[in-house]
């Protein structure tokens, strides 16, 4: 297959384009750098099979030769990068998913949409199923990513139900791994960072909401057995194992063996007390579920993030 990825500079574009090239497809990445990085892509350049297009993807998308898939993840994905990228964020989930999709449309290719499980907000129904509508602040500062991504999800199936585009959508939990960025700004990679520096972390709130994490590499493989499957509506996948922030600290305090300490700070406002994703239809149809724990996942990314801090601290020294 050919396959296009946007927002391929990414954190998940990035593991995303690595696992479509390992397994023999050729993939074109896209990507305009509004929050990737291109260090995420380097030892792609240059590599059969992989092609990059530096483009903003809210404007016409054009890409020379075939496709058989194009797979959507262009969009700021952290709090603190859509709060201050508002308007980008809402143009990246409506004007570039209706490009995305009359590109899948124009080629006969199947598309897949990056949504997320912001779209159950602030949620009364726990853990949240597929079935669940959402509990939204429109008007909050998150509406701006939640409801653009509830569009995308609108468009996506009007796509499919009006044009016969062959679509999938995945509801994604929050994931964490390697090549998130050390300012990323959410709470893994903070409490990470934080800890390794020797700095206190940031606890927002009390620290008792709760969100369920998954582990990069597991989300990679229920996205890949997705796209494969015959699913057109929206599938979650995330780690059903639920903790709250305040626990998730501590796991990174004793995982890293730091001393720092914990610095409560205000909540965000419209931030969601609780998440957990119920993934019976993953299991069923996908024969999916995660394989990597909260600690285990934690060793791996804690090793990235030293090894990259300590590639940086080098540098700023030969300076
Ligand atoms: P990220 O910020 O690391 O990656 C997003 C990429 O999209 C960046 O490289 C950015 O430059 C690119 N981009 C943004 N707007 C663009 C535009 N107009 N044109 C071209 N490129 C553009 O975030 P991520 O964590 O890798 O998230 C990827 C996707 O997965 C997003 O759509 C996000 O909403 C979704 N998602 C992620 C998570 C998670 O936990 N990581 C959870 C739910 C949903
Ligand atoms: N959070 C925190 N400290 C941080 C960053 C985030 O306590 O330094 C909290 C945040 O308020 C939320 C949870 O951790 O309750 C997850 O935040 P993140 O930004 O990772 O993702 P999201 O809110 O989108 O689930």
């Amino acid at each position: 297959m050919r396959v296009l990825i946007t927002g391929a500079a990414g954190f998940l574009g990035s593991h995303l384009c690595d696992r479509f090239l390992d397994e023999g497809h050729q993939v074109v990445g896209m990507d305009n750098f509004i929050t990737g990085n291109p260090n995420n892509i380097s030892h792609l350049r240059g590599r059969r099979g992989f092609h990059f297009v530096e483009h903003d993807v809210t404007q016409y998308i054009y890409v020379e030769g075939s496709l058989d898939g194009v797979l959507h993840f262009a969009s700021p994905a952290s709090p603190i990068d859509y709060l201050e990228q508002p308007i980008p964020t809402l143009k990246v989930g409506s004007l570039g998913t209706h490009k995305a999709l009359g590109l899948a449309k124009a080629r006969k290719a199947r598309f897949l949409l990056a949504s997320t499980s912001e779209v159950y907000g602030d949620p009364q129904v726990h853990p949240q199923p597929e079935s669940y509508w959402g509990h939204v602040n429109p008007v909050g500062p998150r509406g701006v990513y939640d409801e653009a991504k509830r569009f995308a999800e609108a468009m996506t199936m009007a796509y499919h139900r009006y044009h016969g585009v062959e679509t999938r959508i995945v509801r994604i939990f929050n994931t964490y791994g390697p090549r998130m960025r050390p300012r990323d700004g959410r709470v893994v990679s903070n409490f990470i960072v934080q800890a390794l520096r020797g700095d206190p972390l940031s606890i927002y709130g009390d620290g008792t909401q709760t969100r369920s994490f998954t582990y990069v590499d597991d989300l990679i493989e229920g996205i890949y057995r997705l796209f494969h499957s015959g699913r057109a509506e929206p599938t979650n996948l995330g780690n059903p194992g639920e903790f709250t922030v305040r626990q998730l600290a501590e796991a990174v305090l004793q995982l890293t063996g730091s001393v720092s300490e914990l610095r409560m700070l205000p909540l965000p406002e419209d931030d969601p007390k609780v998440r957990q994703p119920d993934i019976s239809i993953a299991r069923q149809v996908l024969g999916w579920e995660p394989n990597v724990d909260l600690s285990e996942g934690l060793q791996r990314t804690i090793l990235y993030f030293r090894q990259l801090l300590e590639r940086q601290g080098a540098a700023a020294r030969t300076l």
